[in-house]
Order: C-alpha cells, then sequence, then structure tokens
C-alpha cells in the first residue's frame, strides 16, 4: 500500500478585523504553507452583484451570480491576489461598501455552496493554511490544526481602522465598529455554516497579543498538532 506524505491544514477563523489575513500571511510565509483567504471569494462575489445593481435579499439571482462567476486565485511574494471573471479585483474587494454588504451575499446558502467547492479543491493536497469563519467547522472539518483567532471589538475596529488608513481610505472609527458589530452578527447567525468557534479549535484572544506574539502561538500550535 501506497503511503501518501499529505501535509497538513491549518483553518483560522474568527470574527472581522481580528488580524486573521495578517497573521495568516506570515505564518504561511514562514512555514511555506499556501496562504487562502476565503473572505475575498465572497467579496469577490460582492463586488459584482454590486457592479450589476443586485437585490442582495434575491438569494436565487445571488444564487446563480455565484455559479456563473470565474473566483480564481493568485499569488505574489505570499500576497494573494484574487481575479473574478479573469479581472483582478484585490483593491476593489477592499472597499467599505463591499465591506458593508459581504455578509449579506455570504449568507446565501447557493454562494457558499460554490465558494466551498473552490476552497475544498485548493486544499486538496495539504499544505494550506485557510482563514474564514467555517473552515474549521464546515470547509475542512479535518483540518489537523484548528484555530480561533478574536479580540475585544474596539481592538478590532481600531485595527481595521489602521489597515483602511494605509491603503488610503479614510474611515470613521465609531461607524467602523458598528459596521463590525453588525456584520459579526449577520455572520453569527446565519443558518449555513455560520461563524462559530470549532470545539477542538484553539481560542487565541489577540486583544492583548502583539503581532509576533500571535504568530509565535500559532506557529507553536502547528508545531505541536502537526508536528512541525
Ligand atoms: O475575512 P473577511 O473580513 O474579508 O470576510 C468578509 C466576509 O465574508 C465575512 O464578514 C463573512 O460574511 C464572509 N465570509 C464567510 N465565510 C468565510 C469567509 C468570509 O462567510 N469562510
Amino acid at each position: 500500500m501506497q503511503v501518501t506524505g499529505r501535509k497538513p491544514a491549518v483553518a483560522i477563523d474568527g470574527p472581522a478585523g481580528a488580524g486573521k489575513s495578517t497573521v495568516a500571511r506570515q505564518v504561511s510565509k514562514d512555514l511555506g504553507y499556501i496562504y487562502i483567504d476565503t473572505g475575498a471569494m465572497y467579496r469577490a462575489i460582492t463586488v459584482k452583484a454590486l457592479r450589476l445593481g443586485y437585490n442582495l435579499s434575491d438569494e436565487a439571482k445571488l444564487t446563480e451570480l455565484a455559479e456563473n462567476t470565474e473566483i480564481k486565485l493568485a499569488y505574489k511574494d505570499h500576497t494573494q491576489v484574487i481575479y473574478m471573471d479573469g479581472e483582478d479585483v484585490s483593491a476593489e474587494i477592499r472597499l467599505p461598501l463591499v465591506s458593508q454588504n459581504v455578509s449579506l451575499v455570504a449568507k446565501v446558502p447557493g454562494v457558499r455552496i460554490e465558494m466551498v467547492k473552490i476552497q475544498r479543491d485548493l486544499a486538496i493536497e495539504g499544505g494550506v493554511i485557510m482563514d474564514g469563519r467555517d473552515i474549521g467547522t464546515y470547509v475542512l472539518p479535518n483540518a489537523e490544526c484548528k484555530i480561533f483567532l478574536t479580540a475585544s471589538t474596539s481592538e478590532r475596529a481600531k485595527r481595521r481602522a489602521k489597515d483602511l488608513e494605509a491603503a488610503g481610505i479614510e474611515v470613521d472609527l465609531i461607524q467602523l465598529e458598528k459596521e463590525i458589530i453588525t456584520r459579526d452578527e449577520i455572520d453569527s447567525t446565519r443558518k449555513m455554516a455560520p461563524l462559530i468557534k470549532a470545539e477542538d479549535a484553539i481560542l487565541i484572544d489577540s486583544s492583548n497579543l502583539s503581532f509576533d506574539e500571535v504568530v509565535e502561538t500559532i506557529k507553536e500550535c502547528i508545531t505541536q498538532k502537526c508536528g512541525g
């Protein structure tokens, strides 16, 4: 019998602005894993729906849209680039209008089914660090290492504001905090694959941890669970 050397999969879930993507990118770079930001996929479908002026409560139309949209990921210097129907939408998916609407699109089961297919295909060979909301509970329930990364709402809003300001987008901190709370609420209460900590995930509250401390904690967890 042939024994396959499948590399482990790491799931990092948590609420908006917990710092999942920045730490996941660093850990994947340090350990030589492929980093997959699944939120970007829901954001890309949202970009298309907004451009087309769709009613975001029309689940049938959004499902059809997801079924007929090509989402592809590529990598430049460990940074994910996302293509929607062949167009690089990596910058557009970060616009506030997209953040404000993405949870409405992501709660549609038909949209999730399409995105999860792509995500599972990407993880088939292992060696991935995937971040999202339902990776440990639904997309990759057999992931060798599961992390649930969180932080206080005010801390998360501050971090998001810093990221947006660095990208040249002006923000109102109070408004941003409200949006994060609304987004978490929709993500946690939707019917299909809501945001919830997997029973076997390790909880990391990064409110009082530095970036390096979070990265080290996750790397230790991967080493312990996956043997390096
Ligand atoms: O991670 P990010 O903030 O970019 O995710 C944007 C949105 O995409 C989330 O608020 C959520 O509505 C949706 N999402 C999801 N499942 C995932 C990843 C993201 O529903 N696995």
